[in-house]
């Protein structure tokens, strides 16, 4: 069996790895000119800096993709656990640096607040359970409608998970100091959301950064896709990079193939789509085709925020930790700026990774790299990146100095900077949404647009706009699902 996947992303390789593994011939077409799509990165005068994520979450789902196709993680990659995980500066002074030793996190959280502190065990006995019902019923399966979920285990899984109240206000029933619950919920902005819109299952997210720890690859994330890239090439996967799509081919409702921008075209007996869904939908699939995906229902779908970024080379060390937060005292009041004001953030929320702080292969001898992150609106905002980006500049500089990174502007030698007008560009995200469709309860589990197409025939969807969603882990569950998809469908395997 003949399948053609658009795109080169986490979601495309690993669900090609797969196929191949059952016997299928695959094809990769990816637009740009190096594979790996959103987990990327540049070399520029000897840095090697990555660009896209920067922690890994779950390594056991990256593991078990290796497995399933014969091989061991550990002659691809070498992972390293951070301690702590990260450090969170809050604009009072005090600091946190949550760890997945359940010792520590209980001391760290008593720094702040002894009450607090002792609500952590039964905090974590609660989302164990959470865990296990959100894998089985919301995760590892696929769905083909919202009917899905209304079995009677669906509905007092939800109920259970406690996934009809907000991630923030879920907090409230263990924590009550505000900088403890931001510890809980800041990962919300992982997939582009803001705490309080973000249904409670989801604070799963610390959840499993608290027990299983954040994850490192030598060299830094871009290894990963490396790996893959490896992986492809030992079983038969053609990638050809700079070779973009223009159309899927569909004949009386089947996906034939695909039209490339070359002009050539590339027959199948299956289409994936791992381009970002909505642009999959709008870009490459004639409206006649899709009277169930019309281009205003597309567009009513709610999209992440997106990401300004600034990539630096410094002369000298950081002196920070390998991940740090810089977060305003009104911290949700930076999630009604970019979702509901659709305006700058007044005081935002800043990321910083410092990866030399477990990595020097990455810099030149004596010099650092400084990755910032400060999540902003979406193109829908309509605010003008030109004017706007050498303000954040300013502010994540000054930022850093403060919290102690000195002379910091003397010290730049090499400098890229990353708005939403790229994301949009290098990677087709409608409205520049970084993390493709937002996660609300509405879009997610049987509610997001599934990776199996309802009409056409033959087609289907992996990666972070599909089910289940957004990360490295999750969109390589999402190449799990499309194996199974696969196997049920053709009766593969
Ligand atoms: C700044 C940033 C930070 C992040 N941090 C983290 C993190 O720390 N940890 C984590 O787990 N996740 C993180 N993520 C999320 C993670 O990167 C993504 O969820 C994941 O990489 C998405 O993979 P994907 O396979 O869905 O799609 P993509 O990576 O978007 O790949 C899709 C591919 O399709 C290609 N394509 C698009 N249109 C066409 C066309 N017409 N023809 C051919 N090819 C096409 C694109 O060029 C791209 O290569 C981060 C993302 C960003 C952007």
């Amino acid at each position: 069996m003949k399948v053609a996947i658009i795109g080169a992303g986490v979601g495309g390789m690993a669900s090609a790895c797969r196929l191949a593994k059952l016997g299928c011939e695959v094809e990769i077409y990816e637009k740009n000119s190096k594979a790996g799509g959103r987990l990327s990165n540049f070399q520029e005068n000897g840095f090697r800096v990555d660009t896209g994520p920067t922690l890994l979450l779950m390594p056991w789902v990256l593991r078990r993709l290796f497995e399933d196709l014969g091989r061991k993680m550990e002659d691809y990659l070498e992972l390293k656990q951070l301690h702590p995980i990260y450090r969170i500066y809050f604009e009072d002074g005090s600091r946190i640096e949550p760890s997945s030793d359940a010792k520590k996190m209980i001391e760290e959280i008593s720094k702040i607040s002894k009450k607090d502190a002792d609500a952590y065990s039964r905090y974590l006995a609660d989302y164990r359970k959470y865990y296990q019902i959100a894998l089985s019923e919301f995760i590892e399966k696929n769905f083909d409608s919202p009917l899905d979920m209304l079995s009677l285990r669906s509905i007092s899984a939800l109920l259970s998970s406690g996934a009809l109240r907000d991630m923030y206000s879920k907090t409230g029933d263990y924590f009550s100091d505000p900088r403890v619950r931001i510890a809980f919920s800041l990962q919300s902005v992982y997939i582009g959301a803001a705490p309080t819109k973000l249904p409670a299952v989801y604070g799963l997210i610390p959840y499993v950064e608290f027990t299983e720890g954040v994850w490192y690859p030598k060299g830094g994330l871009y290894s990963i896709a490396e790996a893959l890239i490896a992986l492809c090439n030992e079983l038969g996967v053609r990638i050809h990079t700079s070779r973009g799509v223009e159309r899927i081919m569909v004949e009386d409702g089947v996906a034939k193939g695909l039209a490339l921008a070359d002009g050539t075209k590339a027959e199948a007996d299956a289409v994936i789509s791992n381009a970002d869904l909505p642009y999959t939908y709008l870009r490459l699939i004639d409206e006649r085709h899709r009277p169930h995906m019309t281009d205003s229902k597309v567009l009513s779908l709610k999209t992440s925020c997106s990401a300004f970024m600034l990539y630096l080379g410094i002369e000298g060390e950081v002196g920070l930790p390998h991940h740090s937060f810089i977060l305003p005292s009104d911290y949700l009041k930076t999630f009604e700026d970019i979702f509901d004001r659709k305006a700058m953030p007044q005081k935002p929320g800043i990321y910083i990774a410092n990866p030399c702080a477990h990595d020097s292969s990455l810099a030149p001898e004596g010099k650092s790299i400084i990755y910032v992150l400060i999540p902003v609106p979406n193109l829908s905002s309509g605010i003008d990146w030109k004017k706007e980006a050498p303000k954040l500049r300013e502010i994540a500089l000054r930022k850093l100095e403060e919290i102690g990174v000195k002379d910091i502007e003397k010290r730049i030698v090499m400098e890229r900077v990353f708005t939403p007008y790229d994301w949009k560009e290098a990677y087709g995200l409608e409205n520049g949404a970084t993390f493709g469709l937002s996660p609300h309860l509405l879009q997610s589990a049987a509610f997001r647009p599934p990776n199996k197409d309802r009409k056409i025939k033959r087609l289907y969807f992996v990666g972070a706009s599909t089910h289940p969603g957004s990360g490295i882990p999750i969109v390589l569950l999402s190449a799990e699902l499309i194996e199974k998809r696969f196997r049920d469908d053709f009766g593969l395997g």
